[in-house]
């Protein structure tokens, strides 16, 4: 295709705006499918959103309804163990996934009734009782009632899962532009797009919106009443100086998830209408005390680190995946909240699918269709 100073610029079948976990999964899979894929990045793949995460795969700490929503997350949790073996093969990378399973801390009489009936009724729960979890977790807190205990929600390192990601796409002769902003996306001749980078300007045939928060920019061009807006994140880790802990633990919004290299990362806070991406003292030393309260030995751990991100929400809380239904080869896939590292396997095969006209469950695509926008708060 001739565009400008004449130059031949590549075509490609995919142009993926945004390398988060969203974009990479999306095109890692459709690469897979035999796709020529573009993804265009501002800055290093993985480095918005995605490497703030803490990597839990909370399929049931992150909802308490038996929906589309749960059970695509069940899905996507699902498929990571074939996906980490895939991505160890293709990069070398291990992405450290592992089950350590999850308790959900009651810390007062109505919290324990609260869980006990959700063991009675959810599948894959279990009540633990104060006894049961001292005897697992000796460094938690005795002044529990008990904890809910979720044994399949487990973990990954997100840094390492953009990464191979990253490294996979390559390898299949995916191209991945880093420091490379898209600012303008035209459409041309109807169904194709360019896109245009302050370097150069690219060809594609399909386009793929995955730029997270910054992703409303652009769908704003295509689809009207969407928006996506961040939620500030701050989480640290430390390393415990006494004592040891193996399964992740939740209490209300605090969680400490213990990873393979010996830290505890402690999460997170939650702030909306800002952009600011600095970890502040004040959001820190709430995460310590709420952690302090789960887990005592975590006042003489060692700090390591403070960092902070910006979480895709959209008004209903859940993400945007389809095909535009007006607008050729247009695909959008942002809006992933919480849960992006968790619902990153079934999306990237989502987004592979509606691209291929393959048959995708129903429940999903309208649970995560784009005319919903239009019944939501906004
Ligand atoms: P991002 O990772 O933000 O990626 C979007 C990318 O688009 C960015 O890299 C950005 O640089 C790029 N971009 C933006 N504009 C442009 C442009 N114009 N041109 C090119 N590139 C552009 N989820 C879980 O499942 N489990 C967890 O334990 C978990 N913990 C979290 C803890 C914190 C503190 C935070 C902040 C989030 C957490 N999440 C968790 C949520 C998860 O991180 C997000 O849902 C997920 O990372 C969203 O991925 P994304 O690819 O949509 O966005």
């Amino acid at each position: 295709m001739k565009r400008g100073n004449g130059r031949l610029k590549p075509l490609f079948d995919a142009g993926i705006i945004g390398g988060g976990v969203i974009g990479l999964a999306s095109a890692y899979f459709l690469a897979k499918a035999g796709i020529r894929v573009a993804v265009f990045e501002s800055g290093k793949t993985g480095s918005g959103a995605s490497s703030a995460a803490a990597g839990m795969l909370g399929a049931h700490t992150e909802t308490e309804k038996d929906d589309a929503f749960f059970r695509f997350a069940k899905e996507s949790q699902a498929l990571y163990p074939g996906l980490a073996h895939d991505l160890l093969l293709e990069s070398g990378i291990d992405i450290q996934l592992q089950y350590n399973g999850m308790y959900k801390l009651a810390i007062s009489a109505e919290e324990a009734d609260a869980l006990k009936k959700r063991a009675e009724t959810e599948k894959d729960v279990e009540w633990h009782s104060k006894e049961k979890v001292l005897r697992n977790e000796e460094g938690i807190s005795d002044a529990i009632y008990g904890a809910l205990k979720i044994e399949k929600d487990g973990q990954v390192n997100p840094a390492a899962l953009c990464k191979a990601f990253t490294k996979a796409i390559q390898l299949m002769n995916g191209k991945i532009f880093e420091n490379t902003p898209v600012y303008k996306i035209s459409r041309i001749e109807h169904s194709h797009y360019e896109i245009e980078t302050p370097q150069d300007r690219f060809f594609c045939e399909a386009l793929i919106l995955a730029n997270g928060t910054w992703s409303s920019r652009y769908i704003k061009d295509f689809v009207r009443n969407i928006s996506v807006y961040p939620v500030k994140g701050e989480c640290l880790s430390v390393t415990l100086k006494e004592g040891n802990l193996s399964s992740t633990v939740f209490h209300e919004s605090c969680y400490l998830v213990p990873k393979l290299d010996g830290r505890i990362v402690i999460g997170a806070t939650m702030k909306e209408d800002t952009w600011n991406t600095e970890p502040s003292v004040q959001g820190i030393a709430a995460l310590m005390n709420k952690a302090v309260k789960m887990m005592p030995a975590i006042e003489k751990a060692s700090f390591h680190h403070a960092w902070a991100g910006l979480r895709p929400k959209t008004a209903d809380g859940k993400p945007f995946i389809f095909k535009h239904q007006g607008i050729p080869n247009l695909f959008v896939t942002t809006g992933h909240f919480r849960n992006g590292i968790l619902l990153a396997p079934k999306t990237g095969e989502m987004i592979r699918d509606l691209f291929f006209n393959r048959n995708v469950n129903e429940e999903y695509v309208h649970a995560f269709r784009m005319d919903r926008a239009l019944e939501v708060r906004l």
